[in-house]
């Protein structure tokens, strides 16, 4: 169980050496300035979660320096220091929110890795923060304004000369541990989701994600702060509102890449927030089969969606609404050009479909029709059409967009014709004819360029 084992030793058995390394050039970093410094957030979570190895890709940490460093920061201080141990990574100072970044690209032999460094708000204290009965209470404050229980456990990763045995100890002041082992996911205060309402798809996401589910008195508080007009929190005569639609947008992508994110996205209709988004969005049993399908067209275009997913599957949900709230909503959120331009497009797609793809188009009509659309937009056009209409785009995708013409333009100039306009005209034909199988080889081919050009 979580709470009989030391954290000491899972860091000492989970961590890969060159990150034990570091940190412990933190900590003597900051032992040497008598201040103290915590490992906190994610990386915590998942030690204390780790059956074996973890994979890990960015630590959080708090210094605090009892209020003693100077106006840029006890974070940027310590940063700075613990950077001359590692010339291959690059330093990044933000002076007026006092935290730092230490960051390895993928080619470094921690990388791709980030350790981010916050200073703890500390009131100035007479004593060195290292003397632990006072510092505590800043590290304490700092984790109070998490999210959730789960994310606000510590370890302290400094010694103190007469209490050596504090390095390594865990830092729980909420209850996280408990909650670990009991797999809910807990906000600190009733006043969480009103205060950050990005909160709600965190609390989604790491549900989804660990298979943990929300602790009731949460749910009625996450309840409470959707029912109290969320929504109207991100309109955009609030001037926090950009600020808050594109952390709203960046928490949904965050989603949408989960390994579990069909489930992130029930959870969020069996709460109710998809109203966060609009308050006419929900996610319907249509909806549902329609991203599933989404999801299904577009791995088979390419079985490594990565980034491309999450605005598809967005854009996908959003056709529910009438298209100027569609539109109106992806600009909130400021979703992708990308995701506005199809959603912009879309009609006209689903318009060009129904008058051109009727009945039994042939294949060079359908490839004629469709040409103009990004294969993107054409997912999102099959989830509004006819099973008919449907299958042709199927095949476009999979077959006719991929189709070249039985013979190039370099065959065209040895067969005597000079690049020209004509060129475009010839080669569409020839197109055509190879789509639609009047031609099965390049001598047969030839003849017919012969037989309508000449
Ligand atoms: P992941 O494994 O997805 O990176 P993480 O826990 O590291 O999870 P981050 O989004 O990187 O999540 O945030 C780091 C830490 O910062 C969290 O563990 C949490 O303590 C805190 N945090 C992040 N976002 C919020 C928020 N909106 N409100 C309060 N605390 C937050």
């Amino acid at each position: 169980s979580i709470t009989k084992t030391s954290i000491r030793s899972l860091l000492e058995s989970t961590l890969p050496p060159p990150l034990k390394g570091l940190l412990k050039i933190a900590a003597q970093q900051a032992e040497a300035r008598g201040w103290q410094l915590y490992l906190v957030g994610g990386a915590v979570r998942d030690l204390l979660l780790a059956q074996s190895q973890v994979h890990f890709r960015e630590f959080d940490l708090v210094v605090d320096s009892g209020g003693t460093s100077d106006l840029q920061g006890a974070g940027g201080e310590l940063a700075r220091s613990i950077a001359e141990d590692f010339p291959e990574a690059q330093l990044q100072i933000y002076g007026e929110f006092q935290t730092a970044a230490l960051i390895w690209h993928d080619e470094s032999h921690l990388g791709p890795f980030s350790m981010d460094i916050a200073t703890a708000r500390s009131e100035f204290y007479p004593y060195p923060a290292a003397n632990p009965e006072i510092s505590v209470s800043s590290i304490r404050q700092d984790l109070y304004r998490r999210d959730f229980s789960i994310n606000a456990l510590a370890v302290r990763l400094t010694g103190h000369q007469n209490s050596p045995q504090q390095r390594g100890e865990l830092l729980d002041f909420f209850g996280g541990v408990e909650d670990l082992e009991q797999k809910l996911i807990r906000v600190l205060h009733p006043n969480s989701f009103i205060e950050d309402p990005t909160r709600i798809f965190r609390a989604i996401r790491f549900a989804s994600r660990l298979g943990f589910s929300l602790d009731e008195q949460t749910k009625i508080y996450l309840q409470t702060a959707i029912a109290s007009g969320i929504y109207q929190q991100t309109e955009g005569n609030h001037h926090k509102a950009p600020a808050l639609q594109s952390r709203l947008r960046n928490e949904l992508k965050y989603i949408v890449q989960e390994v579990h994110w069909l489930r992130a996205l029930a959870l969020i209709q069996d709460l109710g927030a998809w109203c966060c988004i609009h308050p006419d969005l929900a996610m319907p049993p249509s909806s549902l089969r329609a991203i599933k399908m989404a999801a299904r067209w577009l791995e088979a275009l390419n079985p490594e969606p990565g980034d491309r997913r999450w605005p598809i599957i967005l854009e996908v949900l959003l056709l529910q609404l009438p298209e100027s709230a569609r539109l109106k909503v992806a600009q909130k959120l400021q979703l992708p050009e990308g995701s506005q331009m199809r959603l912009g497009q879309f009609q006209a797609l689903v318009q060009r479909c129904s008058d051109q793809l009727q009945g039994h188009p042939s294949p060079s009509r359908v490839v004629k029709t469709l040409r103009p659309y990004s294969p993107e937009l054409i997912i999102l056009g099959a989830v509004c059409v006819s099973v008919s209409v449907r299958a042709i785009l199927w095949r476009y995708l999979q077959i006719w967009q991929h189709v070249q013409p039985m013979i190039n333009g370099a065959t065209l100039i040895e067969m005597g014709y000079r690049p020209g306009k004509k060129f475009r005209a010839m080669l569409d034909f020839i197109l055509d004819a190879t789509l639609d199988g009047q031609v099965s080889d390049p001598a047969s081919a030839q003849q017919m360029v012969r037989q309508r050009f000449d």
